[in-house]
């Protein structure tokens, strides 16, 4: 078990002025586990290596480190959380990258032909508010954003995507289009960055055509920007590694053995119940922020949080609820602009409109500081 933090200020001033910003999702929380780790997971790269742009050219995903394919294969075997034995694996820097690979692997063709008119990509609301802005970027003739996934009743083809657990709410999702329409004329990504055991619960593998991960949300290591797709169909696969040769030429070697050896760290010591078990130790981790704040958010009747079911988990072999990345916190008064009144308490926040959903939301995130954390507790407490 973990040793909990004692939660001391310590490089942060308490003072009123102090600005909090729980606007991204940073994940430095676990940041502690990996420097209990010590030099276990530290990297040597010689001058020598790793110059070539190639990484294995009889891979579709030439560009892709065999180490890191390997580390991924076997950390969805440990965990349970994907059945990858069917895809094929692309690397990206970042799920960011693979987002839009996915979107021009999707709408492109290989004759370069454009679509009649850009196809509608949609999630439902409240949705990751990268998604508009990625789609929308660069005024692309191949695709636009399409909006929130519930009202979606164009005709003609849609990219739907489903994050689940959900960023901002950590709510488990699926398809809402192919459920009303059937399958036919649109493509489903799945977006499974924080499907994970410190999360959430692991209640089955998942099988869908197009997964996206990511090592940021994962262990936590957003630096090293390193994300991963597994894609069933062959064609979709080689599109989206056009996408990265064209837009970056692969994807950093340094970092994607710096991500192989993290990950074979968390299988290794997933595989034991021990203090180097990361996920455990992460779970712990938010499972307190959680808790701590339940309590405040509990003791007034101004803010709401979501509650998330009980569930089996088939890596914990316990049953546990969704601990999510993010709070999607409510002002109980629906006209209330939550954003405006936590700013006002040095308290930075994402709005709820920028997710597709209202003002009186508010997307916090739980995955910063420690110290952080603690003065967010408090200044919370105090708006009574
Ligand atoms: N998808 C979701 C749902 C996310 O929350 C994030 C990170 N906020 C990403 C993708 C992108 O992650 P990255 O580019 O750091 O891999």
């Amino acid at each position: 078990m973990p040793a909990r933090e004692n939660g001391a200020i310590t490089n942060l001033s308490s003072s009123s002025d102090t600005l909090i910003n729980l606007d991204h999702g940073d994940p430095i929380v676990f940041e502690s586990f990996w420097k209990k780790m010590g030099e276990k997971c530290s990297v040597v790269i010689s001058g020598s290596q790793s110059l070539s742009y190639f990484a294995n050219t009889k891979n579709l995903c030439w560009f892709l480190e065999p180490e890191l394919e390997e580390e991924i294969r076997r950390l969805h075997r440990v965990v349970g959380n994907a059945a990858a034995e069917d895809h094929y694996v692309v690397v990206g820097t970042g799920s960011t990258q693979l987002v839009q690979a996915v979107l021009f692997a999707l709408c492109s063709s290989a004759s370069g032909e454009t679509p009649p008119e850009p196809v509608s990509v949609v999630a439902a609301a409240p949705y990751y508010s990268c998604y508009p802005e990625v789609t929308d970027f660069l005024s692309s003739k191949l695709y636009k954003w399409g909006g929130d996934a519930q009202s979606f009743d164009k005709k003609g083809p849609y990219i739907e995507f489903v994050t689940s657990p959900n960023n901002p709410d950590g709510s488990i999702r699926e398809s809402i289009i192919v459920k009303k329409r059937g399958e036919e004329e649109g493509k489903v990504v799945h977006d499974l960055a924080y499907y994970w055991p410190h999360y959430t619960p692991i209640t089955s593998p998942a099988r869908f055509d197009i997964m996206l991960f990511t090592v940021s949300k994962c262990t936590g290591h957003a630096g090293s920007r390193i994300g991963w797709a597994l894609v069933k169909d062959k064609y979709v696969a080689t599109r989206m590694t056009k996408f990265i040769e064209v837009n970056t030429i692969g994807v950093s070697k340094e970092s994607q053995l710096r991500a192989s050896k993290i990950l074979g760290a968390i299988s290794d010591g997933s595989l034991q119940s021990s203090s180097n078990n990361f996920f455990e130790y992460g779970r712990l981790l938010m499972e307190e922020r959680w808790e701590k704040l339940r309590q405040v958010v509990g003791r007034s009747n101004i803010f709401s949080l979501p509650k998330y079911p009980q569930e089996h988990c088939l890596f914990t072999g316990k049953l546990s609820e969704t601990h999510a990345a993010f709070a999607w916190m409510k002002h109980n008064m629906a006209t209330e602009d939550l954003e405006k009144l936590l700013r006002g308490k040095k308290i930075l926040s994402r709005s709820g409109s920028r997710f597709g959903s209202d003002q009186s939301y508010v997307r916090l995130s739980m995955l910063g500081r420690e110290d952080e954390f603690k003065l967010f507790l408090e200044r919370l407490t105090a708006i009574q």
